[in-house]
């Protein structure tokens, strides 16, 4: 079994450290205790209410000093809990001139620290725990004081504490973006390794603090930046922190995949497997990690997961194994660019043969449904062994298109016939072509993607970072980009999506502001397809069965068209099944578009939100509702003839609420 050469050594001791217990929590403890001076303990109170303290990380979940694997929430709790208590010990009047320098830069009271630097105190001498004020000031991100004391002369880099740390991996370790941009902008090297081996970006790691880590990336620190012992951030993060992020997070920026650490020669994917943690592996594998390299005992990551004895992650590279090896046979490689096809096939040929396992000349129903289980059986089997576990997701869409493929041929060989003159024929090839080519252009038309080059993420993060506006809610973490006003992202093609309505299952594509009329259109043509199949079946039944509904009943009436064709029952249930959800769907869509001016994906959000409401909410009061003429007339891009004027909104770049100059409304997100 491998072991971790640094092992716990290399955790942060922040909580541990002699830093945590002269912070702002050792101070406050103090201040329960009645060891802060009396001013001080106002100032203290106010500071901790009002100012961006340890109250507002709880508050905005900035994410205190805790090593990874720690419950912030669980501990954001418990400080709340001291706060209160130290709130209650407070007295109402106190006098802060007696407060030193230290406590009234750790709870931010400008003018007392102004006035001592004024009276003569040198903002470069550390406390007697070798602590500069500095540091004080960016633990608790005293913007206005760092901002001070540098025009004092501070030393932006100065070490200090235990662990000979600079004001900037204080901030890190806190969370605090906002001084982060600060110190920066005020020269501090983000390349300095504190006393525990780590450099600001392995910090911003270490503590999950993703916009620290998207920010300083941007700004050109390496994605591959080694620590002491050569670990690069992304071996890090699969080493110490379990679960999916930031190891994903950090895959984003195109880190070195197989690069190996000094001491180990592990690669992130040996540190993964030794850290048992499978989210990142499966990550790593996904993004490419060789399987290969092997470390400085000569093993692969494979031997290390047999020798820890973990079945599932043996199990995961061993497939993954299994799948790169079978792309090097022409004919596997021909396989997959062919599965969608080849999935089609087997759709067309399963339906047939369902079709005429029922149609068969038998009229043992026992012998028909065992032959349809056998049948099942082995159609999955196909899949399971010559599809992608990523094209399974077409099966609904090529079932669809085999039902029309089938539902033509159908129609063609046994309905043509009975149709009184041409009309018919031309007016259902018209349908099924019109079907074919908007499902064509709901699958084909880019739903509106958001895209960006990586230089445009990164001066993307930074504008937003410096402007205080890199907000989680707006901001993908997936696409590391702004998230226009509507999108959202489909987790199924990975990426934004602009005004995003689903992701729809019948065509196997994210229906947005791109597509989505095309997918009204698609939709309708499907029904009029099926109406037309519905309609001739029964004229097909009047024809060729010598039954009525009028005269024998339901029961029997049943009994003979199924006597009489049993395939054209089959055709008949297909389509019905079809015709069901396809109108379903439609209704739903015109009246989402045209009353209510809303998605599917918007609708539904509401209708959650309405649950915890007390007062109902109405989804007709949205900004986007701009009347029935006039969401039809934007939805469709029609004027209908000048008589009413649609509104051009690109959904894929707007962010902010638009005026419209039809109705002098103004938009808002929902
Ligand atoms: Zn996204
Ligand atoms: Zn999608």
């Amino acid at each position: 079994m491998l072991i971790d050469g640094s092992g716990l050594e290399r955790q942060p001791r922040w909580r541990r450290g002699h830093e945590q217990e002269v912070g702002v929590e050792a101070a406050r403890d103090r201040l329960a205790s009645g060891q802060l001076p009396p001013l001080c303990r106002v100032a203290a109170a106010t500071a901790e209410m009002e100012g961006p303290g340890l109250g507002s990380q709880c508050r905005n979940h900035s994410h205190g000093p805790h090593p990874p694997g720690f419950g912030r929430h669980e501990v954001c709790a418990h400080e709340n809990k001291e706060l209160a208590k130290a709130r209650e010990a407070l007295p109402l009047i106190e006098d802060s001139s007696n407060c030193d320098i230290v406590k009234a830069t750790q709870y931010g009271i400008f003018e007392r620290c102004k006035e001592l630097v004024e009276a003569g105190y040198d903002v470069r001498q550390p406390d007697k725990e070798n602590v500069s004020l500095l540091h004080w000031a960016a633990i608790n991100n005293r913007l206005d004081l760092v901002k001070f004391y540098i025009s004092k002369g501070a030393v932006v880099d100065q070490l200090g504490g235990d662990l000979n740390s600079t004001p900037l991996h204080w901030a890190i370790r806190q969370g605090h973006l906002p001084m982060v941009i600060l110190l920066l902008q005020y020269g501090a090297d983000p390349t300095l390794i504190d006393g525990e081996g780590f450099s600001s970006i392995h910090l911003a790691v270490l503590f999950q603090h993703m916009p620290i880590i998207a920010y300083l990336i941007s700004k050109g620190q390496s994605v591959n930046m080694t620590d002491v012992n050569g670990q690069t951030p992304l071996m890090l993060s699969a080493h110490k922190v379990l679960g999916p992020e930031p190891t994903g997070f950090l895959l984003k920026f195109n880190p070195s995949l197989n690069v190996v650490d000094k001491i180990h020669q592990n690669t992130p994917l040996h540190w993964a497997v030794a850290a048992g943690n499978v989210n990142a592996i499966d990550k790593l594998l996904e993004a490419g990690a060789s399987l290969d390299i092997r470390n400085v005992k000569g093993e692969t990551p494979l031997d290390m997961a047999q020798q820890n004895k973990n079945r599932l992650i043996i199990h995961m590279l061993k497939a993954e194994a299994k799948m790169r090896a079978n792309k090097n046979f022409r004919l596997w490689r021909w396989l997959q660019k062919c599965e969608l096809f080849l999935l089609l096939m087997l759709s067309v040929i399963t339906m047939w043969a369902v079709g005429y396992i029922l149609d068969f000349n038998s009229d043992s129903w026992l012998l028909k449904g065992f032959l349809l289980i056998v049948l099942f059986f082995l159609t999955s089997l196909f899949p399971r062994f010559l599809v992608g576990y990523k094209n399974l997701m077409y099966l609904p869409t090529v079932f669809l298109l085999g039902s029309v493929f089938w539902i033509f041929v159908t129609w063609f060989i046994l309905f043509v016939p009975n149709l009184a003159g041409t009309t018919f024929y031309f007016v259902f090839i018209l349908s099924i072509v019109a079907f074919l080519y908007f499902f064509y252009k709901t699958w084909a038309t880019d739903p509106g993607f958001t895209k960006a080059s990586e230089e445009e993420r990164k001066m993307n993060i930074i504008t937003l970072a410096e402007t205080g506006s890199l907000d989680f809610r707006t901001f993908c973490t997936s696409c590391l980009i702004r998230k226009p006003l509507r999108s959202v992202h489909c987790h199924v093609c990975n990426s934004c999506v602009a005004r995003y309505d689903q992701h729809c299952l019948w065509t196997g594509r994210c229906i947005g502001f791109g597509n989505h009329h095309y997918y009204i259109f698609f939709l309708f043509f499907l029904s009029i397809v099926c109406d037309w199949i519905i309609y001739e079946s029964f004229i097909y039944w009047s024809n060729h069965c010598v039954t009525t509904f009028k005269e024998d009943g339901l029961w029997t009436y049943l009994n003979q068209i199924v006597a009489c064709s049993p395939w054209v029952v089959y055709i008949f249930m297909l389509t019905s099944f079809h015709f069901s959800w396809s109108t379903f769907l439609l209704l739903n869509q015109l009246f989402q578009i045209a009353f209510l001016g809303l998605t599917s994906h918007e609708r539904t959000s509401l209708l959650k939100q309405s649950r915890h409401m007390k007062q109902t909410l109405s989804l007709r009061r949205t900004p986007y509702n701009l009347g029935f003429t006039q969401n039809l007339a934007d939805f469709f891009q029609c004027g209908c003839f000048g008589l009413v004027k649609p509104c051009a909104v690109d959904w894929t770049s707007q962010y902010t609420m638009v005026f419209h100059p039809a109705k002098e409304k103004v938009l808002r997100s929902v």
